[in-house]
């Protein structure tokens, strides 16, 4: 239930930054585009993602632990290099529903972003623009504070490959969710096995060439005419 209820807040909050108002026409969901995101890598398996995206000549958006950037600097530029958008997700992946609940929380978020920044900047010369906080956390302080930084906060549409769904119902959900708008979320980092990740990014572009949908970078699919906060 709780699940539900943050996807729900995190699908209002994207469609209210996606969907402007004032000009449809060059909203991603009228283009046809929708966005592949991963998250806490570079892992492991980051190397052979590249790979795969680079064949199909797709461009996905990889929200980075600061923590996984300083141990593997040189896959972080390999992203950013490609063209692939590079975002932060923080530091260390701590739990924020406990931290979001304490007096220094923003001292803490303040720390966490701006570490993993600089991680970042420091791989790849580029300064993020995009948050992901770990396990979706939202609440107005958090994004007043981002706002702040220079940051705006995005989570997704779609995501489900931490949970212990059977692959092939877990590959379907992806499929089903290949629709215009939509931001999904997959993993390439964590410590956990990610090869799957590998499996369902294909079945994800198989099915989006079927539909004749394109994905964008996240940075491309909620860009507009005007500021979109
Ligand atoms: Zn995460």
């Amino acid at each position: 239930m709780k699940k539900t209820l943050l996807l729900c807040f995190a699908l209002v909050l994207f469609a209210a930054g996606a969907c402007p108002a004032a000009d449809k026409e060059l909203s991603g969901k009228r283009r046809g585009w929708f966005a592949l995101t991963y998250d806490d890598g570079p892992g492991y398996i980051t190397g052979d993602l590249l790979a795969l995206l680079e064949k199909r000549g797709v461009k996905a958006t990889f929200f980075m632990l600061g923590s996984s950037v300083r141990a593997r600097p040189a896959m972080a530029k390999n992203v950013h290099d490609a063209g692939h958008l590079v975002a932060n997700h923080t530091d260390a992946h701590k739990n924020w529903f406990k931290i979001g609940k304490s007096a220094d929380r923003e001292k803490i978020f303040l720390s966490e972003v701006k570490k993993a920044e600089q991680a970042i900047i420091k791989a790849t010369g580029e300064k993020p623009s995009i948050l992901r906080m770990p396990n979706g956390y939202t609440a107005p302080w958090l994004r007043e504070a981002a706002k702040k930084i220079g940051y705006r906060t995005a989570n997704w549409s779609y995501g489900s490959d931490w949970t212990k769904t059977p692959e092939e119902k877990m590959t379907a959900g992806y499929v089903r969710s290949v629709r215009a708008g939509n931001v999904l979320l997959l993993h390439d980092g964590g410590g956990k096995s990610h090869e799957k990740t590998l499996r369902i990014t294909e079945a994800i572009l198989n099915e989006a060439q079927r539909l004749g949908l394109d994905p964008v970078r996240l940075d491309v699919l909620l860009k507009g005419p005007g500021p979109r906060e």
